[in-house]
């Protein structure tokens, strides 16, 4: 069977490496010069926001046979709201690192495949390819060519802005700010690469580029945020909806099946999920909705509360940063595996069609 990747970033490699389990040997087309991560980055999974799924990468590796080391577990969960800061402790989660270095998410994997051909800085072309080979996975990170075939509607468009900063960090600790004053309906968080060096990102909807350098000026001086910045970048951030997942031989996975979460923008769970969920399909039959119902339905609960919260004032934010330390609460939120996004999704859905009511 022939099988192209487009794409070689999270979801195309565990596609790939799903897909040689099966006996499949896939072409990867990489636009890039090389496998890894363009922009140096901690990716964060937080616990939370994957329920019931409790703990990401012994899922990863049971489930997915997906087998990465982290960075680092989060062992503190620090939020700021404009006038509120709270702290969680216990284990929230996992720190990894997304470079090119040989230790990064995207080599360790890398270096796990043994008969995918990689064709580096190569453009793969959807349509051409799908002539070609009996199937195509499209991994490209982007909403492209969902777009193009008209399964792509979106729910947020931004930027982010970034930067690789030195201090003196906590490596245990993923520190979040939310104010409506300097971040409109977005955030910025920090997660730290070692005690030494973090990655620092601000993320905000409905700006352009020059608009989003404004918000970060915003940012670091309201929070008094002298560290010195080592690398920067700004990319487009855009989730989104697709529908259907699959047409005809093409398949959509991580960020291209809309996997990024429309409340944060975190994506990587998504990625692993939808790219061994793909190859499982096309190597052993399996009904590809079938097996992402789960995350289809988390994200449209997410997205349910975006929506609420993209409408809440910062006096909200202040409140809802109090109720998460509250004892009661903050056992059922963060250390029971109640599936926060459904309730939230329920919550959201009242308070709308309370404010529907009330206008
Ligand atoms: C700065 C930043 C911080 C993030 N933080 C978090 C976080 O803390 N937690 C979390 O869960 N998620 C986070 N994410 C999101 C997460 O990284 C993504 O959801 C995940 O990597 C998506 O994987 P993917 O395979 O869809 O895309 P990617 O990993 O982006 O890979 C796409 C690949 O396709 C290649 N490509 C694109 N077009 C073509 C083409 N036409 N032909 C050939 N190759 C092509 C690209 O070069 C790239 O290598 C973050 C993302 C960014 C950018």
């Amino acid at each position: 069977m022939k099988a192209a990747i487009i794409g070689g970033g999270f979801s195309g490699l565990c596609c790939a490496h799903e897909m040689e389990r099966y006996g499949i040997q896939p072409v990867i087309f990489e636009r890039k010069s090389f496998i890894g991560e363009p922009v140096n980055h901690v990716t964060s999974i937080i616990s939370i926001s994957h329920r019931p799924v409790y703990d990401a990468l012994k899922y990863y590796k049971k489930q997915l046979n997906i087998d990465i080391k982290p960075l680092g577990l989060i062992r503190r969960l620090i939020h700021h709201s404009p006038h509120m800061t709270s702290e969680i402790k216990g284990i929230h989660g996992y720190l990894l690192k997304n470079t090119a270095d040989a230790d990064s998410t995207k080599i360790q994997l890398l270096s796990q495949l043994k008969s995918t051909e990689i064709r580096l800085s190569v453009l793969g072309d959807c349509k051409k390819l799908s002539n070609e080979y009996d199937y195509v996975v499209v991994a490209t990170g982007n909403y492209a060519e969902a777009q193009e075939l008209g399964a792509w509607q979106e729910w947020f468009k931004g930027m982010v802005r970034g930067a690789v900063v030195q201090g003196d960090f906590d490596p245990e600790a993923l520190i979040m700010w939310i104010n409506k004053d300097y971040l409109k309906d977005g955030y910025a968080y920090l997660a730290p690469f070692s005690r030494s060096k973090a990655s620092l990102i601000l993320v905000v909807s409905d700006v352009n580029e020059r608009e989003v350098d404004h918000y970060w000026e915003l940012f670091l001086d309201a929070e008094n945020i002298r560290y010195t910045i080592i690398e920067e970048f700004k990319l487009e951030h855009r989730a989104g909806y697709v529908y259907p997942l699959r047409i005809g031989n093409t398949f959509f996975i991580g960020n291209s099946a809309g996997g990024l979460d429309p409340f944060l923008g975190f994506g990587h769970f998504n990625a692993a999920v939808t790219g061994v969920a793909a190859a499982r399909s096309i190597a052993a039959g399996l009904d590809y909705n079938r097996q992402l119902k789960q995350i289809i339905k988390r994200n449209l609960e997410m997205r349910q509360f975006r929506k609420v919260f993209d409408n809440m004032p910062n006096k909200d934010y202040d409140r809802i940063i109090t109720a998460i330390c509250l004892p009661g609460i903050k056992q059922l939120l963060y250390h029971s595996p109640v599936n926060i996004s459904k309730i939230g999704a329920f919550l959201s859905k009242f308070i709308l069609q309370k404010d529907k009511l009330g206008r």
